[in-house]
């Protein structure tokens, strides 16, 4: 007999590459405007604009490799981001050392109902319509940080189906991954099991039903996802 009153939820989980173990998570959290060239594509001025935070749901990783075409909007984006996963937390964490607290990186999708989110953004409303949506980060495994170390540089890039959309590398990060730790702790109690979607190049477009979208991170691996 369990305490809760009605049946617990399974937590959420992401698959670790070399175990049948998984990695549970208890926070979303993602930065926006990180690289400079898409702060310009969505409007702003990466001179001016520092980077922000906001959150999706543990339960919208989504490891199927499939990514349903959300209700309520015509215009879905892809963003390409790095997945820094915590295996510790807490508050305050100095940017030296910051790293000591990653588990594992991975490939993820910070999918955008654009049409929806642009609507909040002009209401000053919050943007979780356009965010955190049903299984809205396509996620590929996570790769322990004691196997492929902590990549601070490397080309990423999104195609769809073959065609280049996005490119770019890890090193045009404005906020390195310490440097995200280091801020987000200074406002939130970090914990193991929170993960942290590094932002994404520019070149974010538009999804159909039926593109296959192949993202990958050079030493983080790869992630295939056909929108259905
Ligand atoms: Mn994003």
């Amino acid at each position: 007999m369990s305490d809760f009153v009605i049946d617990a939820p399974m937590p959420p989980a992401l698959s670790v590459m070399g175990t049948d173990r998984r990695f549970p998570v208890r926070r979303v959290y993602c930065i926006g405007r990180n690289y400079a060239a898409h702060t310009i594509e969505m409007g702003g001025d990466p001179d001016r604009d520092p980077p922000f935070f906001f959150q999706k749901n543990p339960d919208n990783l989504d490891e199927s490799g499939e990514f349903p075409y959300p209700v309520k909007s015509s215009d879905v984006h892809h963003e390409l981001e790095m997945l820094v996963a915590l295996k510790s937390g807490g508050r305050s964490i100095p940017v030296a050392g910051a790293l000591d607290h990653v588990y594992g990186y991975a490939v993820c999708l910070d999918m955008t109902r654009r049409d929806l989110q642009g609507e909040a953004k002009e209401l000053r409303r919050p943007w979780e319509i356009g965010k955190a949506f049903e299984r809205s980060a396509p996620t590929g495994p996570l790769y322990p940080a004691s196997d492929i170390g902590h990549p601070a540089r490397g080309a990423v890039s999104l195609t769809v189906n073959g065609a280049a959309r996005q490119t770019g590398d890890l090193d045009q990060m404005i906020w390195k991954v310490p440097e995200m730790i280091s801020y987000l702790s200074d406002y939130f109690e970090l914990a193991a099991g929170d993960v942290i979607l590094s932002g994404t190049p520019s070149g974010v477009a538009a999804v159909s039903r039926g593109d296959t979208m192949e993202a990958s991170i050079e030493g983080v691996g790869s992630l295939t996802v056909r929108v259905v």
